[in-house]
């Protein structure tokens, strides 16, 4: 079929018309679907379930230390745990905080004491007129919840197939003493499954902020997360770039295993130099004794190393890889050559991120879940809930069974054409 936009008003009338009929049906098979965040499914968190084995009433609990890790110690993470989750996130295990359970949590945490108590000796930015944090869009809404809770100003900046874009990041960085931060999530990036290029991680370390406490928050919350073997994407390691460039305080790195073993009760950990954290370990002594280290001993006891988590990763990407391509596919075969919406075909992460016919992304999530199909709020994906353009769509496929995600397609599929039929018709 050609573009829709090439279609006489009775062309497309005619086809609205089949449309609404198919629509209609499957409205009535009364469907509950749901697509709205990106939670692995019960499939994916059985590969884990050794985990519950690996610690019993006979197990020897103390860490390579020596500590019973059934008592209170150990502030920032057991040994084997820092070296875990080290190898993960590809930096020295000294350069690792281990917390708890979330590492959304230890990015609010990070934001909320500079908030209170500065950078490293900077103002804390409550007694700041202004603050503000660029905002790659389309980007992971719980980042924008975060700064937006704390009443930080937050800056759209638009991605490239590269990153951010550099232009605008290094003019509002370099130039603007309230820009305090950026969110990034550097790989395969939550929504559109992008991973920053070489020259942009480069351009990142090259920043020479007009703010002191300036920090790049580095969300690495997909960096093993691949659906291939074979087509893999490459991350500089961002630490280590920024110390080249004679940075080495510019970046908080933030990862967890919530979608590698138990979202919500994995094992969160934050990257970065031993100034910041210094800094950060003597708030933390005054926030909590330690963080669960039978948690951070389960993880090593059922991974073991690096090596057996990349292997765990390939079972979540055969699990995960088949929706993707249900999605990727019914996209392709529907939609192709009508002109009425794009989409990236991601290598890892857990998203797909589809971009409407401006004006449509709300109409199309309402239509769909008129046909019971739930999905993320159109506008999430931007600061404030608000997407200038109403285009842009987050695609969570891991959840849902491979044939549910095929009955949402049918469904999402019905819904954008239909949406974009009256939008061409307005
Ligand atoms: N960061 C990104 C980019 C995410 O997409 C998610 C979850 O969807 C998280 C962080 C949450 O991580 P955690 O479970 O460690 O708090």
């Amino acid at each position: 079929m050609p573009a829709y936009r090439d279609l006489s008003k009775e062309e497309l009338l005619e086809e609205k018309a089949s449309l609404e009929a198919k629509f209609q049906e499957v409205k009535e098979k009364g469907m509950k679907l749901d697509m709205t965040r990106g939670k692995p499914s019960a499939a994916q968190l059985d590969l884990a379930m050794g985990m519950m084995d690996v610690l019993n009433s006979t197990s020897d609990l103390k860490c390579i230390e020596g500590v019973d890790c059934r008592n209170y110690g150990v502030l920032d993470g057991i040994r084997e745990a820092k070296q875990l989750l080290a190898d993960m996130t590809e930096v020295a295990p000294d350069n690792i905080i281990i917390y708890g359970n979330s590492s959304l949590n230890v990015m609010f945490d990070t934001v909320s004491r500079s908030m209170t108590h500065g950078v490293m000796g900077s103002t804390p930015w409550c007694k700041l007129d202004k603050v503000k944090f660029l905002c790659p869009v389309p980007g992971y809404d719980r980042h924008f919840k975060i700064t937006e809770y704390f009443g930080i100003e937050m800056v759209n900046i638009p991605m490239t197939a590269d990153g951010p874009d550099m232009d605008m990041v290094e003019k509002y960085v370099n130039e603007d003493p309230t820009v305090k931060g950026i969110w990034c999530v550097p790989k395969y990036s939550n929504p559109q499954g992008l991973t920053y290029s070489d020259e942009t991680v480069r351009r990142f370390a090259r920043l020479n902020p007009a703010a002191e406490d300036f920090r790049i928050y580095w969300d690495n919350a997909y960096g093993i997360h691949h659906l291939y073997d074979d087509k893999q994407d490459h991350l500089i390691e961002i630490l280590m770039e920024c110390k080249k460039e004679g940075h080495p305080d510019m970046v908080y790195k933030f990862c967890s295993t919530s979608k590698v073993s138990f979202p919500g009760s994995g094992v969160a950990a934050i990257a970065a130099s031993e100034a910041n954290l210094k800094y950060i370990r003597k708030h933390m002594t005054i926030q909590t004794i330690g963080h669960d280290k039978l948690n951070q001993l389960r993880h090593v006891r059922f991974f073991k190393d690096i090596h057996g988590m990349v292997e765990h990763m390939r079972k979540h990407a055969d699990i995960i890889r088949p929706k993707f391509e249900a999605v990727l596919s019914s996209m392709e075969k529907n939609l192709e050559g009508l002109e009425i919406g794009s989409w990236i075909q991601p290598r890892g992460g857990y998203f797909i991120s589809f971009d409407a016919l401006p004006g449509c992304a709300k109409a199309i999530v309402a239509k769909a879940k008129e046909a019971g199909l739930v999905m993320t709020e159109a506008g999430a994906t931007f600061p404030y809930g608000k997407d200038p353009e109403d285009s842009n769509i987050r695609i969570a496929p891991t959840f849902p069974t491979l044939d549910e995600v095929k009955t949402a397609m049918e469904i999402f599929i019905l819904s954008v054409k239909l949406v974009s039929i009256d939008k061409i018709l307005m």
